[in-house]
């Protein structure tokens, strides 16, 4: 099952759980608030940034 990360939004715990259904509310184990965001998983995050940009004007 995948692992995700998450963060609290409420105290600023970060904790990992396995999420087998979308639907389904996590908790922070912390202060047990449900305001927690869903952390990028470590995977190769492709940056599409203007590098070459010709300064004109
Ligand atoms: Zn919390």
């Amino acid at each position: 099952m995948p692992v995700y990360t998450f963060k609290c939004g409420n105290c600023g715990h970060t904790f990992k759980d396995l999420v087998s259904d979308k639907e389904r509310q996590v908790t922070c184990p912390s202060c047990k608030s449900t305001e927690v965001e869903q952390q990028a998983s470590k995977r190769k995050v492709i940056n599409i940034s203007p590098t070459t940009s010709a300064p004109g004007g």
